[in-house]
């Protein structure tokens, strides 16, 4: 289940995540009841997937090498990002990390044009991220004694807030190493498996979540309400998120 290498720098690698087919949390995310007539179909779709499907991830830890008001450098990278800069004033440690649902339901799982099993099948894939972040962040808080690890990824919420082109720096924070849980970034700055994420995460004191800082109406993925009163702790961003709602 872990691994770890040496690629430059110290790397650790999760590439054995166990999954939990959760039939519960699925209907209620599908919010279907068992009682549905396609009930059947779903779960021989779901025990299919979770025979398959294999969650990793892989962190770093890093030190941070300087910093201003703009931007932070860590791993010999120099990442802009005024929120970033705040979120991360009073740490001198980052863990930089991608978690993945992993690329095994989508080798064997063609697309057969078939919108709904898709959707489900997306759907556990979904949760197997889920559980690849809540076992990798369960992990940096038992070998640092964490209690708190506030997360930021490029590319989350509005452009102001920290852009999507600094993917290519985060995951060249990894020499190559994400190849080892089968992750790839594309040209346009997304990655592949659609169902990855990508970040850093930080022991500041603080809670956090892009959300709070994101208008976007009708979000299915929204964890915070809109919070525009944070624009006293971000007041740059704040009243530039006002005006540029995401896509
Ligand atoms: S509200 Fe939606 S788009 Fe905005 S940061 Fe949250 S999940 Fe992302």
């Amino acid at each position: 289940m872990k691994k770890e290498t040496n690629h430059g720098s110290h790397v650790i690698i999760f590439d054995d995540i166990p999954f939990d087919l959760d039939e519960k949390k699925l209907l209620q995310e599908l919010r279907m009841e068992a009682s549905h007539p396609l009930f059947p179909e779903l779960l021989s779709v779901a025990n299919q997937v979770a025979k398959i499907i294999k969650p990793k991830a892989i962190y770093r830890v890093c030190y941070i090498e300087d910093r201003d008001e703009g931007s932070v450098t860590f791993g010999g990278q120099k990442f802009e990002s005024k929120i970033l800069s705040q979120n991360v004033k009073e740490v001198e440690r980052v863990f930089a990390y991608i978690a993945t649902c992993g690329i095994e339901v989508d080798q064997i799982f063609e697309n057969d044009g078939d919108m709904l099993k898709q959707f489900w099948i997306d759907s556990i894939k979904e949760m197997a991220l889920e559980q690849a972040l809540d076992f990798l962040f369960a992990e940096i808080k038992g070998k640092y004694g964490l209690n708190q690890l506030p997360s930021m990824s490029p590319g989350s919420g509005t452009r102001e807030v920290w852009p999507i082109e600094q993917q290519k720096l985060l995951f060249s924070l990894f020499g190559d190493a994400e190849k080892s849980i089968d992750v790839a970034l594309t040209e346009s700055f997304l990655m592949v498996p659609n169902k990855t994420i990508s970040g850093i995460c930080f022991a500041q004191g603080i809670e956090y979540i892009t959300c709070q800082l994101c208008p976007r109406e009708n979000c299915p993925g929204r964890r915070a309400p809109y919070n525009p009163y944070l624009r006293e702790q971000f007041p740059t961003e704040a009243s530039s998120l006002e005006e540029s709602k995401p896509k």
